[in-house]
């Protein structure tokens, strides 16, 4: 395969099994990262000590123009077949009469913005209506679109809300025109998201209340992402899949 997959946020956790996970199944990678290009280089060494091709492209998908630069650079990389659209955050744990509109707006811009203008730019590349030969698109919703996340933050459970509608539209929007559109939600996931939003320990400390009774890990969503770009899912379009130990 000589087909590109744009991993945004795939510097670390679930972004970063997730790029070596595409790379293992033949995708040149682009690994996007916001400011650790460390450990998007890592990612990248990883990958290149496998003879796997990847580059690492600083984008923070709460900026258009890294957005458009983003792509620039994977244009020149290869021909588009995938993007994931993973990069997201949290914030800290706050009721919502307690959230100010800075924190809102930034919760909303990069977890929700920041996707539709990433698979905006992937279907001008991949959809037989603009001349291109189809692709998938795999968007990271949250279990917590189901739960809402009361007394934590019901902002990012709303923002992960979106994503899954959005997954919803986009799929039967470009269903026709060659591009699959897919959601995962994944429970609760051992990476560093956790510690950015002030607690490190939340996945282990709330392990006893997932049915399977352990946390999951980066690869095991990475698994279901490249399941779903990959033809043994050529079917599926318009769905987004549980990954989260029955949470
Ligand atoms: P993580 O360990 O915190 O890693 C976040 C990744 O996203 C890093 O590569 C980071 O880049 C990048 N990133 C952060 N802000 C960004 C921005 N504004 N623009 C571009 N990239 C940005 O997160 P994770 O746990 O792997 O989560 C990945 C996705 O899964 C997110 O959408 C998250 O909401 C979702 N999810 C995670 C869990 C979980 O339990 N972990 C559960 C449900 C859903 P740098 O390295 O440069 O900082």
């Amino acid at each position: 395969m000589d087909s590109v997959a744009i991993v945004t946020g795939g510097s670390r956790g679930i972004g970063r099994a997730t790029s070596l996970a595409a790379a293992k199944r033949g995708y040149k990678v682009v690994v996007g990262y916001a400011s650790n290009k460390a450990a998007a280089d890592e990612v990248v060494g990883k990958i290149e000590a496998s003879n796997g091709k990847a580059i690492a492209v600083k984008c923070d998908v709460g900026n258009e123009a890294d957005i458009l630069d983003l792509f620039r650079q994977a244009d020149a990389f290869g021909k588009l077949g995938a993007l994931v659209n993973n990069a997201g955050v949290v914030d800290a744990t706050a009721r919502v009469d307690e959230m100010s509109a800075a924190r809102l707006t930034r919760m909303m811009n990069v977890n929700v913005v920041g996707s539709i203008l990433c698979a905006r730019e992937a279907v001008k590349r991949m959809s037989s209506k603009h001349g291109g030969s189809g692709g998938v698109i795999v968007n990271l919703s949250s279990v917590a679109a189901t739960l809402g996340s009361p007394a934590q933050y019901v902002d990012y459970a709303a923002s992960k809300g979106a994503i899954d509608t959005f997954t919803v539209g986009l799929a039967r929007e470009v269903s026709a025109e060659g591009i699959r559109v897919n959601g995962i939600r994944p429970g609760l996931i051992d990476t560093e998201i956790h510690a950015s939003g002030g607690e490190p320990d939340r996945a282990h400390r709330l392990a006893h209340t997932i049915p399977m009774k352990r946390v999951g890990t980066a690869d095991e969503i990475a698994n279901a992402v490249v399941w779903l770009m990959s033809d043994e899912a050529s079917y599926v379009t318009g769905t987004i899949v549980d990954v989260s130990g029955g949470r």
